[in-house]
């Protein structure tokens, strides 16, 4: 591994190398002359304050399933409508507007996430956020929400904050060897990394030590790609149900 610091460097000699490096799995994976099948989706949350606790402390992850029209006041709709910049406000946003509370019982923080206009892009930073956003997100929720409404035009400044989802064709991480004796991946966790982190790293340890691997090691390894079988069922594999 070649460091470069500044006009110095330094090289770090290894057995195993592992390319862990989430968005720029791929940048990484060049240095070593491969190529992944990974894409990238930008996708952004906001924190906002609920002092009126209009969200239970205890809800759960709550998920709106319909597409939605945001609620505007009439005065709004026409407002919006004036400018091309916004009237695309006023038209029909997907599904999938998700929240939850954040924090334990003296936090009054909910989040928000909804990526309305999901879609393949190079994983840049800092990255630019739809300056309507926050609004848009806080609208979208108040369709199951109603009480949210009492923040319309009068939320406290959220936090508004994002990254990439580091996806395959089938939103299956890539965990295991590479094609190069000793180099390793752990990549592709989308929008679950958090949740698979223990799994996926004790999967990619046992890969590394040489230990027996469980059953479900084929499912992430980036060799399952050179079945033919497996290339098949890719071509059917229809929604992954991403949000
Ligand atoms: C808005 C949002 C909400 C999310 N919510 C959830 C959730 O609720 N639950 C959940 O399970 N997951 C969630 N995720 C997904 C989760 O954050 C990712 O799946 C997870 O962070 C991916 O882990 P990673 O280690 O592969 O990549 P990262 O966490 O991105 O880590 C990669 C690391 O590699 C470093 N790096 C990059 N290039 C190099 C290099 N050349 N040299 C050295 N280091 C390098 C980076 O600095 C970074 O520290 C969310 C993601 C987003 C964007």
């Amino acid at each position: 591994i070649r460091l470069q610091n500044g006009s110095q460097t330094e090289i770090v000699s290894t057995r195993h190398f592992v390319n862990a490096a989430g968005p720029f799995v791929q940048n990484v994976a060049a240095m070593l002359e491969l190529d992944l099948p990974v894409f990238h989706e930008l996708h952004v949350k906001i924190a906002f304050r609920d002092p009126l606790k209009i969200i239970p402390r205890e809800a759960p992850l709550l998920i709106w399933t319909d597409p939605a029209i945001l609620p505007w006041s009439e005065e709004e709709r026409d407002s919006l409508n004036q400018s091309e910049e916004t009237r695309y406000l006023l038209k029909e946003f997907p599904s999938g507007v998700h929240a939850r509370p954040e924090g334990g019982a003296g936090s009054d923080t909910v989040l928000i996430l909804w990526t309305y206009d999901v879609k393949t892009v190079d994983p840049v930073f800092p990255f630019s956020v739809d300056p309507h956003y926050p609004e848009i997100a806080l609208r979208g929720l108040s369709l199951m929400i109603p009480g949210l409404r009492a923040y319309f035009g009068r939320m406290t400044k959220p936090v508004v904050d994002g990254g990439y989802y580091t996806k395959t064709r089938e939103n299956r991480p890539l965990i295991g060897p590479l094609p190069i004796e000793g180099a390793y991946i752990i990549g592709g966790l989308s929008g679950f990394g958090i949740m698979a982190a223990c799994g996926a790293g004790e999967l990619l340890a046992a890969s590394i030590a040489g230990n027996d691997l469980p059953p479900h090691a084929a499912a992430f390894s980036l060799a399952r790609y050179e079945d033919p079988e497996y290339r098949k069922l890719l071509g059917s594999w229809g929604e992954t149900g991403q949000l």
